[in-house]
């Protein structure tokens, strides 16, 4: 089948993943480097897809900068999974029950707010709801507690499209915890800073079903008496996160997009694109009013660009053409309405340029 036009996919979520990635998966897939066996049947502690884990782990960690007291846990149940097994974690630090601290600043971290709840005493330090999710609180205004378990943050609201510029600067007892599920390995960042770090690894990573967790090794031990052993961050870690039977394919795909980060010069050579794919999109929607991006400049996230046409009505008229030029899931999510185009790394710049074209030819300019 000829194919004209390339396709670009701006989904938020499980997204676009790197096209030499996708190629060597279907190279391998009924034969694993000469093991006579596709990936997804290999037993999880023969010596191949042990070779595939401890490769996969070595790279992340080379790529994020992983310092040897982190541990790096291959989990399941995705983002909204850790909203509870963090606190079941963390939670049994302290006199119960626990206080956890959480800036509210969109749809994800609202979902984290809810569900702590169930586990501890909760206190919203700052929220951005007022202003219609458009900005992440200054720290200078945040409520903090003292003698919290931890603070929660969603260092990318991949609805709301607000990304924080800072990491927050706060007593260094408080473990930080970040949701950084749709912008891990978007940016270089300082794992050292932050107590755990949880990703879903559908939006920036690989396939849905893993969840990565990057954990302190001295917030291991702090779970609550009714955490399944399964999510229990020590036994995981002990167990190389093979107490139960780990997501393997997954695991193996998302090595696959770590090896190819690497080979593209890593997580600094992937901000660098990643802020000229934002300058690209940001500076088309804001050429005139024809297109509006709410959020305040310096939050508006690199990943997730959430936008309206002034006219609504033009909505369905703006995807059909949208599609016919192979630029595909730019329908915002429901809960916002209007348009998002998710520019994760494996987005190539063109596939900016094709949709910043299209916003152009759109709006008549
Ligand atoms: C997608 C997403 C989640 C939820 O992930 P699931 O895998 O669906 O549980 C949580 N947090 C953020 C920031 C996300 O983008």
């Amino acid at each position: 089948m000829a194919q004209a036009t390339p396709i670009f996919n701006f989904s938020a979520g499980p997204a676009v993943l790197p096209k030499e990635v996708l190629e060597q998966a279907a190279a391998e897939m009924l034969d694993w480097h000469g093991s006579g066996m596709s990936v997804m049947e290999m037993s999880h502690r023969g010596p191949e897809f042990i070779s595939i884990y401890q490769q996969a782990e070595a790279d992340l960690r080379e790529l994020l900068a992983v310092p040897p007291n982190y541990k790096i846990l291959f989990m399941q149940g995705g983002g909204l999974g850790q909203n509870a097994i963090i606190p079941m974690n963390l939670a049994g630090c302290c006199a119960q029950p626990a206080t956890i601290d959480f800036v509210h600043t969109g749809s994800w971290s609202g979902k984290s707010i809810k569900e702590a709840k169930r586990y501890a005493n909760v206190n919203v330090v700052a929220s951005g709801e007022a202003g219609g999710f458009t900005a992440v609180p200054q720290q200078a205004s945040w409520n903090l507690s003292s003698g919290a378990a931890y603070l929660h943050i969603c260092t990318n609201e991949t609805i709301d499209g607000v990304e924080y510029n800072f990491v927050p600067d706060i007593d260094a007892r408080v473990p930080i915890v970040a949701d950084m599920s749709s912008h891990i390995l978007s940016r270089t960042i300082d794992v050292s800073k932050y107590g755990v770090i949880f990703a879903g690894a559908q939006k920036n990573i690989g396939p849905a079903g893993l969840t990565l967790v990057i954990v302190r090794d001295t917030l291991l031990d702090d779970a609550l008496p009714i955490c399944p052993s399964a999510f229990h961050f020590k036994t995981v870690a002990e167990h190389e996160s093979m107490y139960n039977t780990p997501p393997t394919y997954a695991i193996y795909i998302a090595g696959l997009v770590f090896a190819h980060l690497k080979k593209l010069g890593g997580v600094a050579a992937m901000e660098k694109i990643n802020i000229e794919k934002a300058r690209l999109l940001y500076a088309a929607l804001d050429a005139d009013d024809f297109y509006e991006n709410r959020v305040a400049h310096e939050y508006r996230s690199r990943m997730n660009v959430p936008f309206f046409l002034r006219d609504e009505s033009q909505n369905d008229k703006f995807l059909a053409g949208a599609k016919a030029r192979g630029l595909l899931q730019l329908k915002g999510h429901k809960s916002v309405g209007g348009m998002r185009a998710s520019i994760y790394n494996a987005m190539p710049l063109e596939g900016v340029q094709a949709l910043v074209d299209y916003l152009n030819e759109f709006a008549g300019r």
